[in-house]
């Protein structure tokens, strides 16, 4: 063994003994595969072997890695100062940010909260619904409505209005606030609507809206709880009921946002504006931790308007001037390209590459909307032998459950898209 071998050795060692993994155990932990590199969209690993990626980092590394126009923004704020307080003190990254966020949402979200991450904007996001039925003097409004198959972070109220058979109630069962759930859309994002889909949100938000101040929920794409693209007549329903009910709408768009569906954001499909909008991952283009919460001035202003008279949320690195800088790069970079037709390409190219993946009978169903690429098994895959069978082909891939699915970088190229969804064919092939 060569000496640098010798250390990766040592450092996978390490990692093994005493660092933790998402959602992996200590004692048995699946393997990690070493990066030295990542530029464009490939990931380079110790040994040497390069990866396609096609999970953009979870979502968020929109524009490929080592982007130099982001690595620029970064650097350049570096040099001037990577971080102050956000109490008393403010600064042009968060201010251009705010404004850019202001611009190209929704129309009418025109207060911007920063904050650390998707979780934590999730939390804001519910507090803030807390804090507007408060201060209305409507304490008794302070419940949540979701639709089942959502996630939205892994922190208590997050976690709390994550799907209650696959999110994580049980283990914190009596700890957990217990919420309202509707079933899970069942009308697809390309299936004639059926106006039966919204009956059980319908009753449910008829029978509890006294105590709801928020519906939340995953706009058209449900992600990590089953990665399910639904019909944007639900939404367009939701957003009716949520009015006639006086019951605030959070878009949760972490993950959506930024055109991965194949709009802007997500409520466009429905042409739905929230009152309070959830934004995270791709904004800094993947560079660093980052979330807004978009409200409108009409909830900011009644929280403001009575007692505490203030938005109760501080954290200490609230507007962080790096992860502006980098995301006011990435959303302009965005902004700037010919996003719609970019994703509208890779749809086309996703699906084609995807399309073999139903001829296998260990294939339930192939799916694809924007960027995104699914295909869901009839049987879980055992992740370990999976993912070694993608990185041997030169792909990154990381399944979980019976879903195999993809969100690539969009700037992946055809060749690149077509050895990526090849390589998903040939390992599923394999599954019994
Ligand atoms: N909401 C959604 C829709 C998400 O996909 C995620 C992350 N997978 C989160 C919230 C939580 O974000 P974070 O992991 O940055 O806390």
């Amino acid at each position: 063994m060569t000496a640098y071998s010798d250390k990766i050795e040592q450092m996978l060692e390490y990692d093994r003994q005493h660092l933790w993994h998402p959602y992996t155990s200590m004692t048995n932990p699946l393997p990690v595969y070493p990066v030295v590199a990542a530029d464009g969209v490939r990931i380079r690993l110790a040994d040497g072997r390069e990866l396609i990626d096609g999970m953009a980092s979870w979502w968020s590394v929109i524009h490929g890695y080592n982007n130099p126009i982001l690595t620029e923004a970064l650097q350049q704020q570096a040099r001037d100062f990577s971080h102050v307080m956000f109490g008393g003190l403010t600064h042009e990254p968060a201010v251009q940010l705010a404004q850019i966020l202001v611009d190209n949402s929704p129309a009418g979200l025109d207060k911007v909260f920063l904050c650390d991450s998707g979780s934590v904007a999730v939390e804001v996001a519910m507090k803030m619904a807390m804090q507007y039925q408060y201060a209305r003097a409507k304490e008794g409004k302070n419940r949540f409505l979701t639709i089942r198959s959502g996630y939205h972070g892994d922190t208590f109220h997050a976690m709390s209005v994550c799907d209650p058979e696959t999110g994580m109630h049980q283990i914190y069962r009596g700890v957990l606030p217990e919420y309202f759930f509707a079933d899970a859309p069942a009308c697809r994002f390309h299936d004639t609507w059926d106006e039966r889909d919204i009956d059980s949100f319908a009753h449910l938000i008829e029978q509890h809206h006294h105590q709801l101040c928020a519906v939340i929920l995953e706009p058209i794409v449900q992600g990590a709880g089953g990665m399910r693209f639904y019909h944007p007549n639900y939404l367009a329903r939701v957003r009716e009921l949520c009015d006639r009910y006086d019951v605030l709408l959070i878009a949760d768009e972490i993950a959506t946002g930024f055109g991965r569906s194949g709009e802007l954001f997500a409520c466009d499909h429905a042409a739905v504006v929230p009152d309070i909008l959830c934004l995270g991952k791709a904004l800094t283009g993947g560079y660093m931790t980052l979330a807004a919460v978009l409200a409108t001035t009409e909830i900011a202003e009644t929280i403001s308007s009575s007692e505490p008279g203030v938005f109760m949320h501080g954290p200490t690195f609230m507007g962080n001037p790096l992860a502006c800088s980098v995301a006011v790069a990435s959303v302009s970079l965005l902004l700037k390209s010919d996003w719609r037709n970019t994703i509208g390409h890779l749809e086309q190219e996703i699906s084609r590459g995807l399309e073999p993946c139903c001829d296998l009978t260990t294939v339930e169903e192939v799916r694809v909307l924007g960027a995104i690429g699914v295909v869901q098994m009839k049987k879980p895959v055992a992740m370990a032998t999976i993912q070694q069978r993608f990185v041997d082909r030169g792909v990154w891939v990381r399944p979980f459950g019976k879903l195999v699915y993809i969100m690539p970088p969009y700037c992946m190229n055809d060749a690149d898209i077509k050895t990526l969804t090849a390589a998903i064919y040939e390992v599923v092939a394999l599954e019994k």
